[in-house]
């Protein structure tokens, strides 16, 4: 099959490599999945550019490179159970289900979580369950979760996704201000949380009851 948009996505590739992604199977996975299904048609253009573009909603999809950056920090194998928070249009949901078994993720906005499911159901993902609520109390009955990422930005991570976290697991997100944060790495050991800072992003508000009001 054609793909008009291959020569595009392996350039979107060789640029997240050059900008310091590491993660072969991240870059591989990233490769594969279609971004411009994920992007409104008037962005059709600029889908494989590093770019940040409305969803509607005031919502975005995540610049490539940080869709890269934080699956890359998840260190995901294949057989992990991930939990996402802030499914958006569905792509970064789509590349954590080319690299994992199974994929929850939560969307609070009803609109974007339904295309979503649509989207990615009638793409072929069978590995991943999207439903609409706040997801800052996560999703106890699916928990313990191996991996968590965190889509939207929070003033701290929400208590209950530190709880749903497996033993050796690992919680990526956004920390810090409205107008900007810090991607934050929490790894859950035997007896504490550890928590690492990693590079500057700029992130919507994780909008719910452990997040900002909205
Ligand atoms: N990774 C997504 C980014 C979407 S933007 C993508 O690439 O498309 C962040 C999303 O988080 C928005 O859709 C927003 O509605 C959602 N969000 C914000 N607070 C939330 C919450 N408490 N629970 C679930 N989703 C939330």
């Amino acid at each position: 099959m054609t793909d008009a948009y291959g020569y595009p996505r392996q350039r979107m590739v060789r640029d997240l490599a050059a900008r310091g992604i590491r993660d072969q199977r991240v870059l591989d996975a990233m490769g594969l999945v279609p971004r411009h299904l994920f992007v409104k048609e008037q962005f059709l253009a600029k889908a494989y550019g590093n770019y940040t573009l409305p969803i509607g909603e005031a919502q975005t999809i995540s610049q490539p490179w940080v869709v890269a950056r934080m699956s890359e920090l998840l260190e995901l194998e294949p057989h992990h159970r991930v939990l996402e928070i802030g499914t958006g249009s569905g792509y970064q949901t789509a590349v954590l289900a080319s690299l994992t078994r199974w994929v929850f993720s939560l969307e609070r906005i009803h609109d974007l979580g339904t295309a979503a499911i649509r989207r990615l159901s009638g793409m072929g993902y069978d590995n991943v369950k999207v439903q609409v609520f706040d997801g800052t109390v996560g999703w106890g009955e699916r928990a313990p979760f191996d991996r968590i990422l965190v889509g939207a930005g929070a003033p701290k991570a929400p208590p209950p996704l530190v709880e749903q976290l497996a033993e050796k697991g690992i919680l990526v997100l956004p920390e810090g201000e409205r107008s900007g944060q810090r991607l934050a790495v929490y790894r859950k050991g035997l007896k504490r949380v550890r928590r690492e800072e990693c590079e500057e992003v700029g992130f919507v508000p994780l909008i719910g009851r452990h997040s900002w009001e909205s």
